[in-house]
């Protein structure tokens, strides 16, 4: 236990940032509060499998079986030395105070820093008939098969941009599933300076060249330069095919029963919202991000954002950026054991995270967010789907009560008014607002994040009175 007056730290998350976070912490002597809301530690990449399932390291984690074994066992070992709450969701944040629940009980949190560490989600752009039963996302199809080790489909295609879309797209293969497509909407020759930012970590850069060998061994039809025109089929039977421009401007059409969908990744940015921190929209990869120091320092203090729930710079730097604000929370509390392992470790952090961040951009460069799509859905094509808000809707939202601004399209329309509180639809939805009012997409602004920030039980009624 630490002494009583120990800095009261709670880390938000378990995946390799969080994880990292609370060994820093718990190597200067405190006992960090851990929040996940899964049922095991791991976070996203290094998702552990359900109690009873046998399947090894290297058949789940391919490459990366090391790092996950590495961050499962230090976990393990922490176990006793923090405050560990699994299937605890962080739901809302007020000034020094976390709130969270927990198979409906809820509970608030005094913090004196709080480290949000909550990773990302598959970023989407809505396609024609992606309402359809047997479209996923690239981030559920890969669940689907790390956690339950079954495929969404018989055929599936998958469609979008980004690293996500080959790596599923080969696990699939590697899986034993029929892949009938990898349809990316990114040009086939990167931009030279896309190249540079790709170079700063090459043996990442080979891993991405590999796979698409692979995928090419295994008799993939692989397409570069598309542009989405419609996921066939019907609102009874599902999903029967995906329809594409090629890059010749030729239609092309792909049969499957299932189809996964993904435009790299998007930070889960709603608590660093709610603790009003504040944000600017980024050019490269078109969204808006919360500003940070060098450290993970937001612009509130005492909250520290590290991980993919901050910038996507992939597991290995989520787990640096992790220890990095860490330790820099304790500097900043003035807690001794602390800062001094922030100042003999924070130069080197920072030059790693620094060279992670070149990668960032390279990666946002070569698969770009596929902006020029937007102009051309069709009105009836769906944009949010928890709420059935079509293109449609959107633009005569703009056109007939002068929206110009997404929160005020939102109070019109509902559009990401629904379960996923915009997180799937906010960014498409900004772009199509933008388009009708021939304006910046980031001059239309962003869909703030209310509370509580996912589904709540109804049965908890002392947090919702
Ligand atoms: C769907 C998906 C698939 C990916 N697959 C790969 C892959 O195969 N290979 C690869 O190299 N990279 C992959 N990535 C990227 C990789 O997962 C991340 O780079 C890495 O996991 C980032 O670590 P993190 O700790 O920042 O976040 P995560 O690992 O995502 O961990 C965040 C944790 O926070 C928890 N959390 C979030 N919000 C809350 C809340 N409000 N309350 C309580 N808990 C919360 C989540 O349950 C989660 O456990 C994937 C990302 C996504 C989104």
């Amino acid at each position: 236990m630490s002494a009583p007056s120990a800095p009261r730290v709670v880390v938000v998350g378990a995946g390799p940032a969080g994880v990292r976070a609370a060994q820093a912490l718990v190597e200067a002597g405190l006992r960090p509060v851990v929040i996940d809301e899964g049922r095991r530690d791991g976070g996203q990449i290094y998702r552990r499998q359900p109690e009873g399932f046998t399947r090894g390291y290297a058949k789940l984690y391919g490459s990366e079986a090391p790092k996950a074994e590495a961050l499962h066992r230090d976990f393990d070992a922490l176990r006793g030395k923090v405050d560990y709450r699994s299937e605890t969701l962080a739901w809302n944040l007020t000034p020094g105070e976390l709130h969270t629940v927990r198979a409906g009980e809820p509970q608030v949190l005094p913090f004196d820093a709080l480290l949000v560490c909550s990773g990302a989600t598959d970023r989407l752009a809505p396609v024609n008939g992606w309402h359809r039963a047997g479209c996923y996302s690239l981030g559920a199809a890969q669940i689907a098969l790390k956690a339950q080790a079954c495929a969404i489909g018989s055929k599936v295609v998958f469609l979008g941009s980004g690293p996500l879309l080959y790596l599923v797209a080969a696990q699939y293969v590697q899986a034993g599933a029929q892949v009938a497509a990898v349809l990316d909407t990114a040009p086939a020759r990167p931009p030279l300076a896309a190249l540079a930012g790709l170079l700063a970590r090459p043996r990442l850069a080979l891993r991405g060249l590999q796979l698409i060998r692979q995928l090419r061994r295994a008799g993939v039809a692989l397409r570069k330069g598309v542009r989405p025109l419609e996921i066939l089929g019907s609102d009874e039977h599902g999903v029967a095919g995906v329809s594409v421009f090629d890059a010749h401007g030729d239609v092309q059409r792909f049969d499957c029963d299932a189809v996964g969908l993904g435009w790299h990744l998007r930070a889960e940015t709603q608590l660093a919202d709610l603790a009003r921190c504040e944000f600017a929209f980024e050019p490269t990869s078109r969204q808006w991000l919360p500003r940070l120091d060098e450290d993970g320092r937001s612009s509130t203090p005492g909250v520290y954002l590290a991980g993919d729930g901050a910038r996507i710079l992939g597991a290995d730097g989520a787990e640096a950026a992790g220890r990095l604000a860490a330790l820099a929370a304790l500097s900043d509390l003035g807690h001794a054991p602390g800062r001094a392992l922030y100042q003999s470790q924070h130069a080197d952090l920072r030059r790693t995270l620094a060279t992670m961040d070149r990668f960032r951009r390279g990666l946002a460069l070569a698969f770009p967010w596929p902006q020029a799509q937007f102009a051309g859905l069709p009105d009836q094509a769906v944009v949010c789907r928890c709420e059935a808000v079509t293109a449609g809707e959107l633009r005569r939202c703009v056109d007939q009560t002068g929206s110009r601004e997404v929160n005020r399209a939102k109070a019109f329309s509902r559009v990401g008014m629904g379960r996923c509180q915009g997180r799937y639809c906010g960014h498409a939805a900004a772009e199509i607002i933008a388009h009708a009012c021939r304006l910046p997409v980031e001059d239309v602004g962003r869909l703030r994040a209310q509370a509580p920030v996912k589904p709540l039980p109804m049965d908890t009624r002392e947090v919702l009175s």
